[in-house]
């Protein structure tokens, strides 16, 4: 049988064919196919053709240990030939998932209760947001159910996460958000500031602005209020500071749950195994995924502490079950790879490597600030963001959002660099194993791709 490749037989061919791309424009893909990433080691990924990239976001921010961690693969393969598949239904359990919960909480940031294991960051955003309205059904207060996200923030896709997430696209003709779901403002200082705002004014600001938001509703309908440390998806905004110093006393004011969005700065990314560690943040719930398994395997989880949890205990006393839950919730080949990625994070000093070269990132991130397309260069830990803008000292935008973006992703991809532009912000988050040469080797290519982008 001839085997030629041939455009008609080509991945490429194939590839447009029959899947569907998440997050893609879809009418560019048909036209333009597929970049096909066929390998990956250490930090590097390589295409069909041999050529090798640097992988500058780490997949999806996840994974966070490099591509081809052979202790990674025989973990799975040892849970594989031993137990491949099993479940936490009514009262089934086995050693990997209770092994996996104990490890959390004994490094989770604040005094954390107990853990639900699911398969993505959005089910473990949905499984928090259904804990919180769970919580107030249980104390008697059924009004107390709205959730609150933020202009620019990431929480998943799912029909409640996706709610959650704050982001025009994500919503568009999807007939999002739901009701009951509210954005409170987004934390960019440098786009949403008033000419000659401090940082620490436009904190003040944006809390005061949340609390006539909850004023406004009545804090009695007010069940929870999402945030990420540090936004992702949504450009890597960094909170302005002194923000989550005013915010969370008003939510505990007003008796409102707060929840923080690990799933993304969890595990190293900002420098400390949590985000909540930088910020100082204590809150009721906290959603991991993707560097948990170092984004080997789907698995994600929701920390929860006493007070919701015992909310769900009582409440199952009183309906018979606690009716949530999924097939694949703790999968064991998923918790293996992840108690091995938490052994890797200890061994390899995961936190320590990016605190030495997080200077060197963050020092490169900004040697790009005063380029003409740069309106704001940003970032913390191994999180870095160039705000592309049409003009500099209006900060004005392009006419068509995510088209400069784009060509600016497209002139690093040519160049060996995979980053990803969202939105007209190019950014940037290096596996945690990267090298000061991996980091030096990102922002030079930026700075080429940027040149070229006109
Ligand atoms: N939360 C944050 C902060 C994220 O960055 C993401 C994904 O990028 C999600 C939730 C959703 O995770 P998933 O795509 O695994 O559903």
């Amino acid at each position: 049988e001839d085997q030629t490749p041939s455009p008609a037989n080509s991945d490429s061919a194939r590839d447009r064919a029959g899947v569907i791309h998440p997050m893609t424009d879809l009418q560019r893909h048909d036209r333009e196919g597929p970049l096909l990433i066929t390998r990956g080691d250490g930090v590097m990924v390589y295409d069909e053709d041999g050529k090798a990239y640097i992988e500058g976001v780490s997949g999806l921010w996840s994974v966070s240990l490099g591509f081809a961690q052979k202790r990674l693969a025989d973990a799975a393969y040892r849970q594989l030939m031993e137990l491949p598949s099993y479940h936490l239904f009514r009262h089934k359990s086995h050693p990997k998932a209770i092994e996996l919960a104990e490890r959390l909480l004994g490094i989770a940031p604040v005094p954390m209760s107990k853990v639900f294991f699911a398969n993505s960051g959005s089910e473990a955003n949905d499984t928090a947001i259904k804990l919180a309205w769970y919580y107030n059904n249980a104390r008697g207060r059924p009004e107390k159910k709205k959730i609150i996200g933020r202009i620019g923030g990431y929480h998943g896709i799912t029909v409640a996460s996706g709610s959650l997430t704050g982001l025009a696209r994500n919503h568009a003709d999807f007939d999002l958000p739901l009701p009951r779901f509210l954005h409170a403002d987004c934390p960019s200082h440098w786009r949403y500031g008033l000419p000659g705002e401090s940082e620490a004014d436009y904190a003040a600001r944006l809390a005061a602005n949340l609390e006539a938001l909850i004023l406004r509703e009545g804090p009695e309908t007010i069940a929870a209020f999402f945030a990420e440390p540090v936004i992702g998806s949504g450009g890597v905004i960094v909170p302005p500071r002194g923000y989550f110093d005013l915010i969370q006393p008003l939510l505990k004011k007003y008796d409102i749950l707060f929840v923080a969005d690990e799933v993304i700065c969890g595990f190293g990314r900002l420098g400390a195994m949590f985000g909540c560690q930088v910020y100082g943040l204590e809150p009721d719930m906290i959603a991991i995924a993707k560097g948990l398994s170092s984004g080997y395997v789907p698995i994600s989880a929701v920390m929860m502490n006493a007070k919701i949890w015992d909310a769900c205990y009582a409440q199952s006393g009183k309906l018979g079950v606690f009716g949530h839950g999924f097939t694949y919730s703790g999968h064991p080949v998923a918790a293996a790879v992840a108690l091995e990625a938490l052994d890797l994070y200890e061994e390899f000093d995961i936190v320590g490597n990016v605190q030495r070269l997080a200077p060197v990132l963050q020092a490169g991130v900004q040697s790009l600030a005063g380029h003409p397309l740069v309106g704001e260069a940003r970032g913390i830990g191994f999180l870095g963001g160039w705000e592309l803008v049409s003009d500099k000292a209006t900060k004005a935008p392009f006419p068509s959002p995510g088209m400069v973006g784009l060509m600016a992703e497209r002139h690093c991809q040519a160049r060996g660099v995979i980053l990803r532009a969202l939105g007209d912000t190019l950014t940037t988050a290096p596996p945690l194993v990267a090298t000061a040469d991996d980091i030096a080797r990102i922002i030079a290519v930026v700075g080429e791709a940027l040149d070229a982008t006109h």
